[in-house]
């Protein structure tokens, strides 16, 4: 953020901070200043920093901090960063920005924060009363639904690990102990169903990665419905974009998904049933080192999961059904294939291969023959004709691999169905309260295609955030009754043309591209060269021939096109849905269900793209109709320790999730607001008439500010606004005096 003073706010012997490539700020005292080149001297060194990279820090600071940013004397940068930081070692990790929630992880049990009766706390007390907390978002948010009748939904952002899947579940356990019913009958009630779907969706959607030991692989919008009286009277879960890939190819040292640990690590029963045993035999578990984790006992899981879905509605045959289909997937991965004796084509490799070929067929019940007919043959149509045509080695294993992903995605989908039927929908509801728990915005060394639609998520995510908060500060403007006209609104629209619009933009040609039996992921790559050579928001990379690079409102991010247009393609075999269909286990049949003739013939595109951007639609238009509001997660350290806060990784992360933007917006505006009681006492000193008893406090205010000969300012009907950068020439002034 540029800085918002002007130089002459700085003189020698101000204290300042000034940026510094380690600490990201240091504080120092001013030693000269010459032009534009100020000399500071810091603890550890003196810097000479240019003007524009100095912003003055403020000298009544209090030592614990603030509970709100917008109260901070000084709206910058440095200031956000040295409030978070000194309430975090303090364990005090909630802190606002006008009502945005920001959240950094402790990465320990904080008991003082969730006690047993802090909900009850928190039950109708203003926001802004007690300290900053997810129960007071998610009251705020369930007040508003009952007092101004309208939908609320709760956003919860940040980067993987930060924090948003646990805020999601206090939100969630605070609306279902404010919406519950008093619940008598044997049946469950639909809150208990709701918090009872997370331990099942992470069972199956979560996994270890390195950057969070407990990882959402996918996105998540509950909506929980209320009836008039405000109980909760139904709920639907949608999910988005789970990570397919995982299912078998998995680095070190992450892992796969839970349940395949879990399952490994059943009742002995159990493992016997399903001819499972030590995870490390198998090769979807075993391309990574890591297969026990210290936090998390997998047998005690596999327990936990089966009785939660117990709570959810699956019966006893259908989870027995999905954890023989869990099962054969990790059989599946073993079948390993080589060259036949005569020809090229791929059969089994030995007995072992035919042997876990033959357990694959008896746990998905199906035919031993056409399973492994399936993975080695396709047939191709031509004019008419049908030819088999026998797959190599490579390709058996890629269509092995494929069949893997298919099953476990569709499993995963049918979870999500079956939830949302037993949890049961109420058409008639009043309103609903979503909370939202999405991927952040992602940039890492390499960034495909999941990278790309995870940040449109967020483009359209920030865009929606950036109206929001420039309408909040509008409201606020209004009801304080000052003029507001001037405010610049910067919006990312161009971003999302870039990408998205109908035809042209990015996910178009790729769409196209992939209906051209003849493009490449380099033919892909030289359309979009030409086609967004001018785009300020496109960049060929130097070197790159196949690399694109968007700029994003969070940052830069070059996007590697080598498997885009393979994953756009949201294809099942049709030999594959053969098979499957044909089950006689009926759960997975149902999986299959036949597809209509022409579908399966026309040559029509199902895009993972187009689809993903409809979703992302439909989730903006549900989100319009609500009032929003913000909770960000922050990971304070990539250690995943307590105690560790990165200022430059905590940074970067407030520029991603939009934090350093809403305070921009209100920088644009009158970002430092004082009630004219605490304006009076912080700068009488500047016109100590006003202390003698003929002014009330506006016009008290008022000369003030006149005497300091500031412009721009505005006296609102409890506070003062002043522009950015005038606390700061006020208090150079008091300090002068
Ligand atoms: P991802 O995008 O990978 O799903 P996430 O943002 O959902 O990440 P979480 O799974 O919520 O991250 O949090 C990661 C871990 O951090 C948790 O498993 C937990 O150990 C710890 N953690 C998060 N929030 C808290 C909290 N409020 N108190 C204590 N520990 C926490
Ligand atoms: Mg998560």
């Amino acid at each position: 953020m540029a800085s918002q003073v002007a130089p002459s706010n700085i003189v020698v012997g101000s204290i300042v901070w000034v940026e510094d490539p380690e600490a990201a700020w240091i504080d120092g005292e001013v030693k000269k200043i010459d032009g534009e080149e100020i000399t500071i001297k810091c603890k550890e060194k003196t810097v000479v920093a240019k003007a524009s990279n100095v912003n003055p820090k403020d000298p009544e600071f209090p030592s614990s901090g603030v509970e709100d940013m917008t109260r901070l004397a000084y709206l910058h940068e440095p200031g956000v960063l040295q409030n978070l930081k000194c309430r975090f070692d303090m364990n005090e990790i909630y802190t606002y920005t006008a009502n945005i929630l920001i959240a950094v992880n402790p990465f320990q049990r904080l008991p003082h924060l969730y006690a047993n009766n802090m909900m009850e706390k928190y039950k109708g007390a203003a926001l802004g009363e007690l300290s900053p907390h997810p129960f007071a978002i998610a009251d705020s948010a369930y007040r508003q639904m009952i007092t101004e009748q309208i939908s609320q939904a709760i956003l919860v952002s940040g980067e993987s690990g930060a924090g948003k899947t646990e805020s999601t579940k206090m939100l969630m356990q605070y609306l279902a102990f404010m919406g519950g019913k008093v619940n008598n009958t044997e049946e469950r009630s639909v809150e208990q169903k709701v918090l009872e779907s997370n331990p099942v969706l992470e069972a199956f959607g979560n996994a270890k990665t390195v950057r969070n030991n407990n990882s959402s692989r996918f996105g998540k919008f509950v909506e929980i419905q209320f009836n008039e009286w405000g109980r909760i009277s139904g709920a639907a879960i949608r999910t988005y974009l789970l990570e397919r890939s995982r299912v078998c190819q998995v680095s070190d040292p992450e892992r796969n998904y839970h349940c395949f640990y879990m399952l490994c690590a059943a009742p002995s029963e159990d493992v016997e049933k399903y001819k499972l045993g030590n995870p490390r035999t198998f090769h979807y578990l075993n391309q990574s080192n890591c297969i026990e984790l210290d936090v998390l006992d997998d047998s005690k899981e596999y327990l936990e999961t089966r009785r939660a879905m117990d709570v959810v509605g699956i019966n006893q045959a259908e989870q027995e059904s999905i954890f023989r289909v869990v099962a054969g997937i990790l059989h599946l991965g073993n079948v390993e294939f080589t060259k036949g004796k005569e020809t090229d084509a791929a059969e089994p490799k030995d007995d072992k291969s035919r042997l876990h070929l033959k357990t694959v067929a008896e746990l998905f019940m199906c035919d031993e023959k056409s399973l492994g007919d399936s993975l080695v043959k396709r047939v191709i149509v031509t004019r008419g004709e049908s030819i088999t045509k026998a797959l190599d080695p490579s390709t058996a294993a890629l269509s092995r691999d494929a069949l893997a992903k298919i099953v476990y995605s569709k499993l995963f989908d049918w979870l999500v169905e079956k939830i949302n039927i037993s949890i049961g929908q109420d058409s008639e509801s009043k309103f609903l309260i979503g909370v939202l728990d999405i991927y952040g915005f992602e940039s890492f060394k390499t960034n495909s295609f999941e990278q790309f639609c995870i940040n449109l998520t967020n483009e359209k995510l920030q865009q929606h955030f950036n109206q929001h908060v420039f309408k909040m500060e509008q409201e606020e403007y209004k009801k304080e009754k000052i003029d507001w006209s001037y405010i610049e609104f910067v919006d990312n629209q161009d971003i999302l043309d870039l990408i998205e619009k109908k035809p042209g933009g990015i996910i178009a040609l790729l769409d196209e591209a992939c209906m051209f039996p003849r493009s490449t992921h380099e033919t892909f790559a030289q359309k979009l060269y030409q086609t967004f050579k001018d785009h300020k928001r496109f960049i060929k990379p130097k070197l790159a021939r196949t690399d694109f690079t968007i700029c994003h409102y969070a940052g830069d991010v070059t996007y590697q096109t080598d498997l885009f247009l393979e994953k756009n393609k949201d294809l099942v075999v049709p030999e594959h849905q053969a098979l499957l269909g044909a089950s006689r286990c009926s759960f997975l049949s149902s999986l299959f269900p036949p597809v209509p003739q022409e579908s399966s013939k026309s040559s029509k595109l199902s895009s993972i793209a187009s689809g993903f951007k409809l979703q992302l639609q439909t989730l903006l238009e549900t989100l319009s109709a609500t009032e929003p509001h913000y909770v960000r997660c922050v990971k304070p350290n990539n250690a995943l320790k307590p105690g560790i806060f990165e200022n430059n990784n905590v940074l970067q992360q407030l520029r991603c999730g939009g934090v350093l933007e809403a305070i921009r917006i209100s920088c644009a505006g009158f970002p430092s607001r004082k009630i004219f009681r605490e304006f009076i006492d912080r700068f009488s000193i500047l016109a100590p008439e006003v202390l003698n008893g003929s002014y009330n406090e506006v016009t008290a205010c008022k000369k003030i500010l006149e005497k300091s000969g500031l412009s721009g300012y505005q006296v609102g009907k409890t506070k003062v606004f002043l522009r950015a950068g005038q606390m700061a020439e006020l208090d150079t002034r008091r300090s002068e005096i």
